[in-house]
């Protein structure tokens, strides 16, 4: 049966500007989204599909000091690419946005507002790495170390490479600043926290029953069973509170008038999934919409494709962030794929094991198709069965 024609929100993940996209990124996320938004189109749905680049980050600071570059010049570089490769892989979005646009800044400031406002965060105090030399709080990318896990000594703040434990920078074993050198040294600064803690239940009910509210929201039988499984660990393993703001350079400033914001900046949680939000409110403002139907109205549909290593940020920290706003949906589906792995062996940027979607498309520049085609081969399964559940949400 072909169902009444309803609105949709589809989001694809914001890519990093600090790097190109490899055939892995354009199959996860890409793809999916450009297949299912082509349909919803021809069954004349009314569909916003939404994507720009995450700009923001201690990493794009540091890619810019490694290449005697600014970090405004490594945006600038990587979104043109971006823009440029998926047009030539024909991804059909109906915005591509960007993260550092000043509307951008403003959508996230408002955020931050709305949530501090209604007293949704909690003020903590806690010890960070500060670099004397460099006069500065050190994000968790700028400090190395040793593992204590598998003993690499090369290991980041936030995370070892080789053996793929999270981190915290408290955890290194001789800890060093990677802009000066020297061994960094604690001290006290204060940060704004999201209580997931106080959020768990009704996010465990939401994911494993899809009711909010009371109110029937999806069926939990349309996600895929791994987001579903990946959600419940985090769950049971107990949702902590999480900073939603950084002692960062480059990123979106906490709102001035809010005590204690110098130096602050939004942390990733309150600023990239925000650009999906910014980016409809430009494509609006460019054609005539009203954006807020796509977001806020209860019949519009919220779907977010995204890679694997998304998945709690897009099920339970966005949902959070969504929910304590009070005026947002929350996703109707988050169809997270796999990793896709290269003659068997994952994918990987470092190691430069990778198919870099530009090049090919430049080298084989009327391939787009076969391209698309066998990036969508192997997970067609995914791909159309994502495509047919979906259509069966609003079986009513
Ligand atoms: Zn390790």
């Amino acid at each position: 049966m072909i169902h009444p024609p309803q609105r949709y929100i589809v989001t694809s993940a914001l890519p990093y500007a600090n790097g190109p996209l490899h055939i892995g990124h354009l199959t996860g996320a890409y793809l999916p989204a450009d297949i299912f938004v082509r349909m919803l189109r021809m069954l004349d749905n009314d569909v916003a599909f939404i994507c720009g680049s995450d700009e923001h980050g201690a990493a794009i600071t540091i890619r810019a000091l490694k290449d005697n570059s600014t970090p405004q010049a490594i945006i600038d570089k990587y979104h043109a690419l971006f823009q440029e490769t998926f047009l030539k892989a024909g991804i059909s979005f109906d915005i591509y946005h960007r993260t550092s646009s000043p509307l951008h800044h403003e959508t996230a400031q408002e955020f931050f507002r709305s949530l501090y406002a209604q007293g949704q965060f909690v003020e903590e105090e806690s010890e960070q790495y500060y670099d004397q030399e460099a006069g500065k709080f050190l994000a968790d990318r700028y400090i190395k170390g040793t593992c204590p896990k598998c003993s690499n000594p090369d290991a980041y703040g936030d995370q070892c490479e080789r053996c793929g434990s999270s981190l915290s920078p408290l955890e290194l074993i001789n800890p060093v600043s990677t802009i000066t050198g020297t061994k960094p040294e604690l001290r006290k600064t204060k940060h704004w926290y999201l209580p997931l803690d106080k959020y768990e239940s009704w996010l465990r009910t939401w994911v494993e029953t899809g009711v909010l509210d009371g109110v029937e929201h999806h069926d939990p039988a349309d996600w895929k069973t791994h987001v579903i499984g990946q959600c419940k660990s985090w769950l049971d393993g107990g949702l902590q509170p999480r900073a939603m703001t950084r002692d960062l350079d480059w990123g979106v400033d906490v709102p001035q008038e809010i005590p204690g914001s110098a130096g602050k900046k939004l942390y990733v949680w309150m600023d990239a999934p925000i650009g999906y939000v910014s980016a409809t409110k430009q494509w609006a403002a460019d054609n005539g919409k009203d954006w807020k139907a796509y977001w806020q109205d209860p019949e519009s549909s919220l779907i977010h494709f995204i890679g694997k290593d998304n998945i709690v940020f897009h099920c339970l920290i966005f949902p959070a962030i969504l929910k304590a706003h009070g005026q947002y949906n929350l996703p109707v589906n988050v169809p997270a794929n796999q990793f896709l792995n290269l003659e068997e062996q994952k994918i990987s940027t470092s190691r430069n094991w990778a198919i870099w979607v530009h090049e090919f498309l430049n080298e084989n520049p009327d391939q787009t198709d076969a391209l698309r085609y066998v990036l969508t081969y192997s997970p067609i399964s995914f791909a159309m069965a994502r495509c047919l559940s979906l259509m069966r949400i609003h079986r009513s």
